[in-house]
């Protein structure tokens, strides 16, 4: 996969690389073509007028190799003058594309190839009033010395985009990877909470199946089938905390389009209605509830704000023991400590999950879910809180939401 998307991205390189060189030459000659040809039409035309051409004649002037090459040929196609031989006796050269051209449409062009490799030769000629042709030549480099010459370049450049794509097919590669992780991660924990949602299903199902059973059956007394639809109420009422929980952790998880209606609460307030709430269970356990702090307001939902008050006062009361205390203190942070049972150091990370429960049989006979921490979390993040949880078995657990 990743070889792949490498040679694809050095495919697509090379080849832009390659073609934009390509035509921007081609482009660029053709400029330059006809940028040789404007000047060399302007200096025949200066020589035209200034009859430059003759007096270079009558003096024998004779130019260096490398220069313009100027050259008079008469109507007959015969040289009277060539600035770059003193040959008296040249071909005729009546016969060149340039100058026949010019002998019959008044100016001609032409490029031939030089003697010397990757060189062309322009030539221009333009026919005067008295019937000869003057023709002017100047060697540039071909299109071929433009590419040799710009090669260096193309080759950087085909390296540096080489480098870049490898860079960005790295960075590419990184994230399908982190994303597919992610995705495996996601699909295996629904595919957990669709496992453990079941199992905690069916265990009041069984129970409400098997008692109404009885009951149907007739078998039962009188007193039996009091006991019997108290269980199956007790179990009803169990199915329904767990779908409501359910049913909240899954509109929850819908975040970040999750977005519950805040307004202006008072922590403070709110503990001190659930701690009235709370009382009767806590004295049936045993338990000694107490609130302290002062007010703090924050932006929040007051319905999951609740909730999460709720979840850590039933913990602290319900994992306690006869005449233990629970202290909720409100100061810039909600605090719920107890001096119950304690969570040990390895399970302290994991009560956070779905469906954990540290004692498996205490919850249940306790009635417990394993949910209450995750939805707790849930919420916390939701108002965009903090929850540090402090533990020590058999001394008592500290669980602290800090609100930024
Ligand atoms: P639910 O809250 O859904 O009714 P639950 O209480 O079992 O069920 P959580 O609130 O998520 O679920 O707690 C998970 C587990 O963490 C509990 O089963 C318990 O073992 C442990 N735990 C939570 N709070 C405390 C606490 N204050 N002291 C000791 N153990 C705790
Ligand atoms: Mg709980």
């Amino acid at each position: 996969m990743k070889k792949k998307i490498n040679l694809n991205f050095m495919l697509v390189i090379v080849f832009s690389v390659f073609l934009t060189v390509f035509l921007t030459t081609i482009v660029s000659y053709q400029l330059f073509k006809k940028e040789v040809f404007s000047d060399l039409s302007s200096f025949v035309e200066i020589m035209d007028d200034t009859d430059l051409v003759r007096q270079m004649k009558e003096n024998e002037f004779i130019r260096s190799r490398d220069g313009l090459r100027i050259t008079w040929i008469a109507g007959d196609g015969s040289v009277l003058y060539d600035s770059h031989t003193d040959h008296p006796v040249m071909d005729n050269h009546g016969d060149r594309p340039e100058v026949v051209q010019a002998m019959q449409q008044g100016e001609g062009f032409c490029i031939r190839k030089s003697q010397t490799m990757d060189q062309n030769i322009f030539f221009y000629a333009r026919k005067t009033e008295d019937g000869t042709v003057v023709r002017v030549a100047k060697e540039t480099g071909s299109i071929w010395s433009i590419y040799r010459n710009i090669f260096p370049v193309t080759l950087g450049m085909l390296v540096l985009s080489f480098l870049i794509s490898v860079w960005i097919a790295r960075k590419l590669m990184v994230m399908i990877h982190s994303q597919h992780e992610e995705a495996l991660k996601n699909a295996k924990l629904r595919q957990e909470f669709t496992a453990n949602v079941s199992h905690e299903l069916k265990t009041p199902l069984t129970s409400i199946s098997g008692y109404s059973e009885l009951i149907a059956s007739g078998m039962a007394s009188r007193k039996e089938g009091r006991h019997f639809a108290e269980e199956i109420h007790d179990n009803a009422q169990r199915l329904l905390t767990l779908i409501n929980d359910i049913l909240q952790l899954s509109e929850m998880d819908d975040a970040p389009d999750y977005k519950p209606s805040f307004e202006s609460i008072d922590i403070f307030e709110l503990a001190g209605r659930c701690v009235h709430m709370m009382k009767p269970v806590a004295e049936k356990h045993g338990v000694e509830l107490s609130l302290d702090g002062t007010s703090l307001c924050i932006q929040g939902n007051r319905g999951l704000l609740e909730e999460l008050i709720y979840n850590l006062c039933d913990n602290a009361i319900r994992y306690n023991r006869e005449g233990g205390h629970v202290w909720i203190s409100v100061t810039d942070q909600l605090v719920v400590r107890d001096d119950g049972i304690g969570i040990s150091k390895k399970y302290q990370k994991r009560v956070f999950e779905r469906f954990f429960r540290v004692d498996k049989s205490r919850s249940k006979k306790t009635g417990g879910t394993g949910l209450g921490l995750a939805i707790v979390k849930h919420i916390a993040e939701v108002h965009n809180a903090d929850i540090r949880l402090e533990s020590e078995e058999g001394t008592g657990t500290t669980v602290c939401v800090i609100f930024s």
